[in-house]
């Protein structure tokens, strides 16, 4: 499909250079010419480079999708044109709209508000803080828009995940009601379960999401995965295993994978744990994931935290922030199944 594309475009190209020369402008339009140039793929071409565009509110979208080189198939997109207005001049946006393009929208976050309803709302929507969507805590069928997804909002803050960081530029935010945790008596934080319609609702969204702007398994992340050493949210309770496996959203591990891997964790765990080689070993798979970690060769409380971080994600019965055998089999198991 690239090929093709790249031998049509080139075709536009090349007639593009000479008709330049021989033909005024006012009569230019590639319509034509790569009718004339490649009259096989006619009709495949003539889609691609006239997108239909319809209106929704006074607002213009394509209907066909032109914003993922992967998915210029006609799929559909709902991503409205933003153009120029140049006084005195006429922005053609159906003409020449180009292959080499993608879409901002590389990363889908999910968090919790840490308040009640009409709280979040009011800190979302007034302060230097907010997030494309809010799903509220009331069981209605209701889900909050306050930042168009075209642009950036305010949620994840001094964030990194593999190479990219400051992932605000990068994602989209999804805040959920809840109250966060409590520490007991032991230091242990307790955290505040979900209702099913939360759940539902933001599976629902993280779909859509996630399949509009072909967003990576790899890049569907918690607050505390991108930035470990600050936040906790959304925290153990929620159920990306579900997500994984009823919505096919983010990532999980293979079960018989793990199982593999827990042979060799269970002797490297007591035997080689205090070791400098080791942890750095554990501080390098897990940065190889994508955690921002600096391998150190230390349980320091950094690592210790990015381990927990680790757990609330895909070990949540058990989120003490030590790397034990299974977190160390379920860590290698995932590496191995999403290396870049
Ligand atoms: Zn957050």
């Amino acid at each position: 499909m690239r090929k093709t594309l790249y031998i049509i475009g080139l075709s536009v190209f090349v007639f593009s250079c000479t008709s330049q020369k021989n033909t005024p402008k006012t009569t230019y339009r590639p319509k034509t010419a790569v009718t004339q140039a490649k009259p096989v793929s006619n009709t495949v071409t003539e889609q691609k480079q006239k997108p239909q565009i319809t209106k929704d509110h006074g607002i213009e979208f394509y209907t066909t999708n032109i914003a993922d080189i992967t998915k210029n198939d006609n799929t559909a997109s709902y991503g409205s044109i933003v153009s120029a207005k140049p006084a005195g001049y006429n922005v053609v946006k159906t003409y020449f709209p180009a292959v080499a393009q993608n879409f901002r929208q590389k990363y889908l976050i999910l968090h919790y508000t840490v308040l009640p309803d009409d709280k979040s709302i009011e800190v979302l929507t007034t302060q230097n803080v907010s997030a494309h969507y809010l799903v509220n805590n009331l069981g209605d069928n209701e889900i909050y828009q306050l930042v168009d997804e075209n642009k950036r909002s305010y949620h994840a803050g001094v964030s990194a995940w593999r190479s990219d960081k400051n992932l605000n530029d990068t994602s989209i935010g999804i805040e959920i009601v809840n109250s966060g945790y409590k520490t007991d008596a032991t230091g242990k934080k307790i955290f505040q379960p979900f209702s099913d319609e939360q759940i539902k609702k933001v599976a629902a969204l993280a779909k859509d999401i996630v399949v509009r702007y072909n967003i990576a398994p790899t890049n569907v992340l918690a607050h505390s995965d991108i930035a470990p050493t600050r936040k906790q949210d959304p925290g153990p309770l929620f159920p990306w295993k579900k997500l994984y496996d009823e919505y096919q959203i983010g990532m999980w591990y293979d079960e018989t994978v793990k199982q593999t891997f827990m042979v060799s964790a269970g002797a490297d765990i007591p035997a080689r744990y205090n070791d400098t080689a080791f942890i750095f070993l554990v501080q390098t798979a897990l940065q190889k994931f994508g955690y921002d970690i600096f391998p150190n060769g230390r349980w320091d409380d950094a690592t210790k935290k990015t381990i927990e971080a680790f757990q609330y994600h895909f070990r949540p019965q058990n989120y003490d922030g030590i790397m034990d055998a299974e977190t160390w089999a379920i860590l290698q198991a995932l590496n191995q199944k999403y290396s870049k």
